[in-house]
């Protein structure tokens, strides 16, 4: 299959904004085509491609630069790849709930149609019926949120389905399993992403990362916005990527043992789903009037019993933050 052929006829013809910074190809000069300030720390636009930050996130990642876009949180990612191959009142999308919400959201804004194939008992994709259904875009979220755990039988996906795999990788440096980066190289029609957002504890910066063959992501930044990731972020992400240690997430994982351990003694919940990532789900009674009850204690959880009946998510905390948790829990009747 060739993914190039998915595309959406006026984005395969589009030519892309292109900056006089851009057709320049010397180091320093004198910038007088942006109409910036001309002096000050930040008066100057961003590189487009994020040159420094992207080598150093391939060499981590093990891909070359042209594998890669970077974007304002991964939530952009996931609409650039919609605005892509996603014809407005034609097309559609797959989702396997109970998962990310906002593939479901951005086919919304996008009038992309979304297909619901939810995912089996276990928590596992529906592979039968997810390859009898046609659409553009398959969005696999591996670790799940909000079920935490890794899902299985992908390349049979990417083997048979005739259409984008979106894989979501956001929880992977948590997962004792690897992220599926090699399969690239067998199948165009994948799209992984990865974002700073988790492990990497820079929700609050906003940086996403695509990886693609370097075809679809010639495409893809025909979309983005050329100064999507701003000065400061490409920075700061730059910092945050080479001084991170892969050993870092050890302690967290830690204490979620030791909270998956002590909700367990408590005699009104019911069940706590495995998890390879920093949430857990938690089944137990009432959990409509445990929510309320943490809220009311100013703690707050997120309540998912629309799509998982009478679960609640609890994301790990600080040892002192899962302490207080349990102690309060303990007061609940
Ligand atoms: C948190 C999360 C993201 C992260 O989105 P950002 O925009 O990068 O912050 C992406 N996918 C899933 C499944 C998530 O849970």
């Amino acid at each position: 299959m060739n993914p190039l052929t998915l595309i959406r006829p006026n984005i395969a013809q589009l030519i892309p904004y292109s900056s006089a910074r851009e057709e320049y190809s010397g180091a320093a000069g004198i910038f007088l085509d942006a109409n910036e300030f001309p002096v000050g720390t930040y008066n100057r636009y961003p590189n487009p491609e994020a040159k420094t930050l992207t080598s150093v996130l391939a060499a981590q990642i093990g891909c070359t630069e042209n594998q890669l876009i970077l974007g304002n949180g991964s939530d952009e990612i996931i609409d650039f790849v919609q605005r892509a191959f996603g014809i407005p009142g034609t097309d559609s999308i797959i989702v396997c709930p109970p998962t990310y919400s906002m593939y479901e959201v951005y086919a919304n804004i996008n009038n992309l149609q979304c297909i619901r194939i939810p995912l089996t008992a276990d928590f596992q994709l529906d592979i039968p019926k997810i390859l009898a259904q046609k659409a553009k875009i398959l969005y696999v979220c591996s670790p799940n949120n909000p079920t935490g755990n890794d899902l299985e039988n992908i390349e049979i996906l990417l083997q048979n389905f005739e259409g984008i795999v979106f894989l979501d990788e956001a929880y992977i440096d948590f997962s004792p399993n690897n992220s599926k980066i090699e399969l690239l190289h067998n199948y165009p029609n994948l799209i992984i992403a990865q974002t700073l957002s988790k492990a990497k504890g820079l929700a609050g910066l906003r940086l996403g990362i695509g990886i693609a063959h370097p075809e679809l992501i010639a495409v893809l930044k025909k979309i983005k916005p050329p100064y999507n990731v701003s000065q400061a972020n490409q920075e700061l992400a730059l910092q945050a990527v080479q001084n991170w240690d892969p050993a870092s997430v050890e302690p967290l994982i830690k204490e979620r043992e030791k909270l998956v351990e002590a909700l367990n003694n408590i005699a009104w919940v019911r069940r706590i789903f495995p998890s390879v990532t920093n949430f857990i789900l938690v089944e137990m009674n009432e959990a409509d009037r445990v929510y309320t009850f943490l809220t009311n204690r100013n703690i707050i959880v997120r309540n998912r019993s629309k799509d998982v009946p009478n679960t609640l998510r609890i994301t790990v905390g600080t040892p002192e933050e899962n302490e207080l948790l349990l102690k309060t829990l303990a007061e609940f009747q």
